[in-house]
C-alpha cells in the first residue's frame, strides 16, 4: 500500500541519516585518535611452508572509547577521505618498526614485516623521503619489509607509481600486490610493473575444494606468477585442505585462519610458537 511504501521510505531515509551522521562522528574522532593513543596493531603471521619461515602482516585497530573496536575497512576509506591516512600511514610504519626491533631482540632474527600502504600514500611525492626518514630515525633496515599494495592502487597513475616503486625496490623494500586478481586489469599490468610478489585474494582461496573451476583459477594464477618469477602468497586460508591444495600447486606463503588471527603484540611469542609447530 502506499502507506507501508511512504514508511519504508521514511525508514530507509532515517537509515541513511544513521550512517552519514556515524560517518561524521568516525571523522571527528578519529583526528584525535592518534593523540589519544586509540589506534594500535595487530599482526598475523604468513608462513613460508618450504623454508619454515615467518613473517608478520600489521594490521591497525582503531579502539573507540565509545564505540569499541572498528574495523580498518571503516575507518581506511574515512583516513583516505580526509588526508588522515597519510598521519596513520606514518604512525603504521614506525610502531611496525618499534615492534620489529623488539621482536628481533627476543631473537627473533630475520622476521620479515610487511605494511598497507593505500593509494593515496603512493600518489605522495613526498612518501619515499617520508618512509627513508622513519627507518633512518628508528635504525630499521628496510630490507626486513614487505609494502602491500593493492592493484587498484598502483592503476590509478601508473606512470607515476612505476618510479616511486623502483625507488622503494632499490632501498631493499620488497613490493607485494595485496589482493591479487580482483580488479579486470590484473593481468595487464603485471609485466608493467617493477614487483616482486602477488598476494592472492581470499575469495580465489575460499573456491579451493570447493569448486572445479575455482581450483583451476588459482592454479593458474599460481602458474602465471612464477613464470614471472613472482614470489606467491595466499591470503585467507582457513582449511587443511586448502594447505595441501597451495602445497601441491608450489605456492611459497600462506596466511589465513587455519595459522593464526590477526593478535595484538603481545601475544605473538605465544603465536609465532604454535605456528612454528604446526
Ligand atoms: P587486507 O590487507 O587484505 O588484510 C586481510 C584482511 O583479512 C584482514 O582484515 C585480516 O584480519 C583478514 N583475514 C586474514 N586471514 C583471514 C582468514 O583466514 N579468513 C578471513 N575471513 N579473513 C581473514 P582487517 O584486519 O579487518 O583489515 C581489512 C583491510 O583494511 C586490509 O585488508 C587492508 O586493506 C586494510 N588495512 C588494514 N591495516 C591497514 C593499514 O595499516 N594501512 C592501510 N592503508 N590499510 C590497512
Ligand atoms: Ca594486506
Ligand atoms: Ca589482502
Ligand atoms: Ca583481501
Amino acid at each position: 500500500s502506499k502507506m507501508n511504501g511512504t514508511s519504508r521510505i521514511a525508514e530507509y531515509e532515517a537509515h541513511m541519516q544513521d550512517i552519514f551522521v556515524k560517518k561524521i562522528r568516525l571523522e571527528n574522532d578519529l583526528q584525535i585518535a592518534l593523540e589519544k593513543e586509540e589506534l594500535s596493531l595487530h599482526y598475523q603471521p604468513k608462513v613460508n611452508m618450504s623454508l619454515g619461515t615467518i613473517s608478520l602482516e600489521a594490521l591497525v585497530r582503531w579502539n573507540h572509547p565509545q564505540l569499541g573496536m572498528i574495523s580498518p575497512a571503516e575507518f581506511i576509506p574515512i583516513a583516505e577521505e580526509t588526508n588522515m591516512i597519510h598521519d596513520i600511514g606514518r604512525w603504521v610504519l614506525r610502531q611496525a618498526c618499534r615492534d620489529l626491533k623488539k621482536l628481533q631482540q627476543a631473537g627473533f632474527y630475520d622476521i620479515k614485516m610487511a605494511v598497507n600502504l593505500s593509494a593515496r600514500q603512493f600518489l605522495d611525492k613526498q612518501l619515499e623521503n617520508i618512509v627513508s626518514h622513519i627507518f633512518a630515525t628508528e635504525k630499521t633496515s628496510p630490507s626486513f619489509f614487505v609494502f602491500e599494495i593493492t592493484e587498484t592502487a598502483i592503476m590509478k597513475e601508473p606512470a607515476e607509481v612505476v618510479p616511486i616503486l623502483q625507488k622503494l625496490k632499490q632501498r631493499g623494500i620488497t613490493i607485494a600486490i595485496d589482493d591479487f586478481g580482483v580488479s579486470y586489469s590484473s593481468l595487464n599490468y603485471l609485466n608493467r610493473f617493477p614487483i616482486d610478489a602477488v598476494k592472492i585474494d581470499r575469495s580465489f582461496i575460499r573456491n579451493i575444494s570447493d569448486n572445479q573451476k575455482g581450483e583451476e583459477i588459482v592454479r593458474a594464477i599460481i602458474s602465471l606468477s612464477h613464470q614471472l618469477h613472482l614470489f606467491v602468497t595466499a591470503e585467507g586460508v582457513e582449511t587443511e585442505e586448502q594447505v595441501r591444495f597451495l602445497l601441491e600447486k608450489g605456492c611459497e606463503e600462506m596466511q589465513g585462519y587455519y595459522f593464526s588471527r590477526p593478535v595484538p603484540f603481545e601475544q605473538l611469542p605465544v603465536v609465532l610458537e604454535h605456528v612454528q609447530s604446526l
